[in-house]
């Protein structure tokens, strides 16, 4: 078994025969120095600038040299995806971060309104706070999020950042300097722990931030441990990771790479099931050739690649680009997972699309790839009653309505059930819905109800 893998070809460090250049990150600090920008006019560079002083932003030479058409600038998918957009941000919000930057404010003055608008953006959607904090011995465990009985959720500590931000990031609070924003994240040992009083879970998710980010070595130290027999319960790893699209170099010529790879291998050997959570928002993202190359390297080594994306206004708002990116990924042995609703949180009123828009591009898309690409789910609204998935807009009893089901729920009964919304073509999440047919309440909100006292009440 030790050299199932052996196959793995080792590419010389620092070299990749894609012409690909060094990392280099931008950020608000060194904007000014990003050179494909000097196309753009002074007055767009200020607007982005005050936009970023507010939501994160960092990008890299990869992103800026091999997925952004600066001839389609600012129209460009890719652009939209990791440049600071001043649409992202309300014209009198807009108005009064230029006047300070404009004027020449100190640096405290533009963290305050920056801190302001921050908070007026729903930094923490569905109660990821107060909610999903597991318990050990009595005592929370920060870094964890434990809401659905299967899949536990994991932040390690130095896995929160990421190669390149997107701007519609729904964790992006994380990633800008208030602290209190952040959801901390903590050493393996308490991982550990609680995944052994925990036999229910199956699944472990280690998210960020991107945990690829971290060196081999560092994720060996979370993941070494688990390879355990107490631990045999925990079937299947997933990690979720932009690398793929932000830095696939990741995975072929970083200094440790093969380590990473061979990490990989040895779960594989173990008896895990690795899965790959790869955020891909757009077919382009998959074009270039070392990407492909990356992909070929993970899949060899065991572990499978499933796809996930939200729908995007600016970025994938249209049927053809869906169905050509789950055929593109379905021809790479990717396997389509999920499709998302853009969340309630930040720049939402940037990215947004009415439910009734989002569900017709979503069956528009899936008519029109093979079964092999209909294993992926969707779309789902990720609200803190649960996954709800929208199924259609149909009429019944003379009533246009939403037919809607948890794909997860915070109690397993309710996964499964249609349920019932009133159609409204405005409405873009699940909190602006009301049930249809005259009810006051949808099925599992009495339930619902029952357990935050609960929860209040511990
Ligand atoms: C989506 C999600 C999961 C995983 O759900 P699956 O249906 O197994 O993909 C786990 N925890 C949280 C909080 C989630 O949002």
């Amino acid at each position: 078994m030790n050299h199932m893998f052996s196959h793995i070809r080792k590419i010389p460090a620092g070299e990749d025969s894609f012409g690909t250049s060094p990392f280099k990150a931008y950020t608000i600090t060194n904007f000014d120095e990003i050179p494909q920008l000097d196309r753009l006019p002074e007055e767009t560079r200020f607007a982005m600038r005050a936009v970023a002083q507010v939501m994160p932003f960092r990008v890299n030479s990869y992103v800026l040299e091999n997925l952004i058409d600066w001839d389609n600038v600012p129209d460009d998918p890719m652009f939209q995806l990791v440049f600071p957009q001043p649409g992202m941000l309300f014209d009198k919000d807009m108005a009064a971060m230029t006047d300070l930057l404009a004027k020449g404010a100190n640096a405290a003055e533009i963290d305050r309104l920056a801190w302001d608008i921050r908070h007026r953006f729903n930094p923490h959607p569905a109660g990821q706070m107060e909610l999903n904090v597991p318990t050990l011995d009595g005592q929370p465990i920060q870094g964890l999020q434990h809401k659905y009985d299967e899949t536990v959720l994991f932040f390690p500590a130095r896995g929160q950042t990421c190669h390149s931000y997107c701007s519609f990031c729904y964790r992006w609070a994380q990633f800008t300097g208030d602290k209190d924003l952040r959801f901390a994240a903590k050493d393996s040992k308490d991982l550990s722990r609680y995944l052994r009083k925990h036999a229910e879970v199956t699944d472990l998710l280690f998210t960020g931030g991107d945990p690829l980010v971290m060196g081999a070595e560092s994720l060996s130290n979370y993941l070494d441990p688990l390879l355990v027999p107490e631990l045999d319960h925990v079937q299947s790893i997933r990690i979720g990771t932009k690398t793929l699209t932000y830095w696939p170099q990741r995975f072929l010529t970083d200094r440790d790479s093969d380590d990473l790879l061979r990490l990989f291998e040895r779960l594989a050997e173990n008896g895990k099931q690795l899965a790959i959570m790869a955020h891909f928002n757009h077919w382009r993202e998959l074009d270039p050739p070392i990407v492909r190359e990356a992909i070929r390297r993970i899949r060899d080594t065991g572990a499978i690649i499933r796809t996930q994306s939200p729908l995007l206004a600016h970025i994938n708002d249209d049927a053809s680009t869906w169905a050509r990116m789950w055929r593109t990924q379905t021809g790479l042995g990717l396997v389509p997972y999920y499709m998302f609703v853009e969340r309630d949180t930040g720049a939402q009123h940037y990215f947004e699309v009415p439910l009734a828009r989002v569900w017709e591009i979503y069956r528009d898309a899936y008519s029109q790839v093979s079964g092999l690409s209909r294993t992926v789910r969707g779309p789902s609204m990720s609200s803190t009653p649960g996954k709800v998935e929208i199924q259609g807009v149909t009429e019944m009893g003379g009533e246009k309505v939403f037919v809607l089901r948890f794909i997860q729920g915070r109690s397993g009964d309710w996964v499964g059930r249609p349920f019932f919304a009133r159609f409204d073509d405005r409405a873009t999440w699940f909190d602006d819905l009301r049930p249809a047919f005259g009810e006051d309440r949808f099925f599992f909100e009495n339930d619902f109800d029952a357990q935050l006292r609960r929860n209040a009440a511990e």
